[in-house]
């Protein structure tokens, strides 16, 4: 059996950029690396895939394994169809050259329906280029397709005691939408396959096109070209304009003319990063400091988002918290206690953080976090859901302050910060002697997805020690705010 020479994959990629297509059939050792964040929301992929099975009972599994043997799963769905299978999942296609694996296989009488499992919760475009070569690759082959749709997430669906599949997906049609594009879906089978036969590859320069629809897996052998201090780095700057600067052949920061248009907070950063040295509003900075009442309570949390709900009245991708660390200053000169929570996993954190954390918070004084909205939309959440604390979480609510503010309004702002204002760029700026280096969990995504796959985790060994890599991730986040906030403090009373 002859092999394929595009798949669904492949012809996705070359929508994005023919070298794309080109790098990943010859070059696919240059790809990065997956991240872990990457590798967990493909596996969420194939979990969702794998339960959306169910809502066809009865079918067989074609193409097995991972990745799977093609051929072997072309030749088992071909033999399942003519034994009268009624429904097939991953059935395995292949007509001109092009392969592609259909998620389900329905055969009815007068033709077949076809279903294409995401977990996301819309349909993108991208979604319908993929369908859209499905239907030519399956419809060439001589088998009637009365029906071609979408299962997606419902993020509307809030789950009460058992799951229930047909409210947790929605299925829509999509059928009129790809018809109109097999002509187009045949001129591009027929593009990208002389691409790859050419094997040259295809003369393409870096451009807003590497960001869509997904960052491209060659991004970083693309830019080896790029210096360090580029004007990637600017921030916030809208990616036509930096590419405006890059096509005029100005890529380095130092590069940009003096006289060239840009935003208030680009030209600080550029004045910053040319004079290397640390923009300080003292008077602002004193502003900030002179609003905040001791006691201290320096707060922060980590959430999880599960796409298939997994405790009571919660929804798809609700953000649940998990865990927080709480530092307390009684006073400016005092040395920081400190408090933690984790939820054994398996269980419905939300009721012991909040009991925990409402606790350790009560009583007077400021309650400092980084970027307020997270924590403020998370308690709110809890809130709505566990009325029965609402009084004082509002209270709690009302007691916080950001310590992003003096970052994000610029009151400090070193060069080594990039044009950032995060955690992460503020604290090796301003204390470098803590770092997340170190660390196993060292982002906030990485610890959403540790404590995610404690959840059906029965090794207690592996359990504590991801246990404990959470408690140190989260106990360094809180630690840099106190130590953030003791710089600005010395900060101003240096003379
Ligand atoms: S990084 Fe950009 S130019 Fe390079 S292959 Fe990917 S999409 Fe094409």
């Amino acid at each position: 059996m002859a092999s394929h020479l595009l798949s669904k994959s492949s012809f996705i990629k070359g929508l994005q950029c023919e070298k794309h297509l080109y790098l990943y059939k010859y070059h696919y050792d240059e790809m990065d690396e997956l991240s872990d964040m990457q590798k967990a929301i493909f596996k969420r992929g194939t979990n969702v895939g794998e339960l959306a099975h169910k809502l066809f009972p009865g079918g067989t599994i074609a193409a097995q394994g991972d990745p799977p043997n093609y051929e072997r799963a072309l030749k088992r769905t071909k033999e399942l169809i003519s034994s009268g299978a009624k429904v097939i999942y991953e059935a395995a296609f292949m007509f001109n050259e092009v392969l592609s694996i259909a998620d389900i296989f329905v055969m009815e009488k007068g033709g077949a329906k076809l279903y294409e499992v995401k977990s996301s919760t819309s349909i993108s475009e991208t979604y319908i280029n993929d369908a859209a070569l499905q239907y030519y690759v399956i419809s060439n082959l001589g088998i009637r397709v009365k029906d071609f749709s979408i299962i997606y997430i419902n993020n509307q669906y809030v789950r009460k005691r058992d799951l229930n599949l047909e409210e947790l997906f929605s299925t829509e049609s999509v059928l009129e939408l790809i018809l109109p594009l097999q002509k187009l879906v045949k001129e591009n089978v027929d593009r990208f396959k002389k691409v790859i036969l050419k094997k040259k590859m295809p003369d393409i320069e870096i451009g807003e096109h590497c960001y869509n629809p997904y960052t491209c897996g060659f991004f970083n052998y693309c830019r080896k070209h790029i210096p360090e201090d580029s004007i990637f780095d600017f921030s916030g700057m809208h990616l036509a304009k930096k590419y405006e600067l890059y096509r005029n052949g100005i890529i380095r920061l130092d590069e940009v003319p003096e006289d060239y248009s840009l935003n208030k907070n680009n030209k600080l950063q550029l004045e910053v990063h040319k004079n290397g040295k640390p923009l300080i509003d003292k008077k602002a900075i004193k502003n900030f400091l002179s609003d905040l009442n001791y006691p201290l309570y320096f707060m922060d949390f980590e959430t999880f988002q599960p796409a298939v709900p997994l405790f009571n009245n919660s929804k798809p991708y609700q953000q649940i918290p998990f865990q927080y660390s709480v530092f307390l200053k009684k006073n400016k000169n005092s040395e920081a206690d400190h408090f933690e929570f984790l939820a054994e996993p398996g269980e419905d954190p939300r009721k012991k953080f909040i009991e925990s954390l409402l606790k350790v918070t009560i009583g007077k004084g400021d309650v400092l976090v980084y970027n307020k909205t997270f924590e403020i939309t998370r308690l709110n959440e809890i809130a709505r859901d566990y009325p029965v604390f609402a009084y004082e979480i509002k209270k709690l609510i009302s007691r916080i302050k950001d310590l992003m503010v003096p970052f994000q309004k610029k009151y400090y702002y070193a060069p080594e910060m990039k044009g950032s204002y995060s955690i992460k760029a503020v604290l090796p700026a301003l204390v470098p002697e803590l770092s997340y280096d170190d660390l196993e969990i060292n982002e906030g995504g990485l610890a959403s997805i540790a404590y995610e796959s404690l959840q059906t985790e029965t090794d207690l060994m592996f359990i504590a020690e991801i246990k404990q890599q959470l408690l140190e991730y989260c106990k360094l986040d809180t630690l840099g705010m106190v130590r953030i906030l003791e710089k600005i403090e010395e900060l101003i009373d240096k003379k």
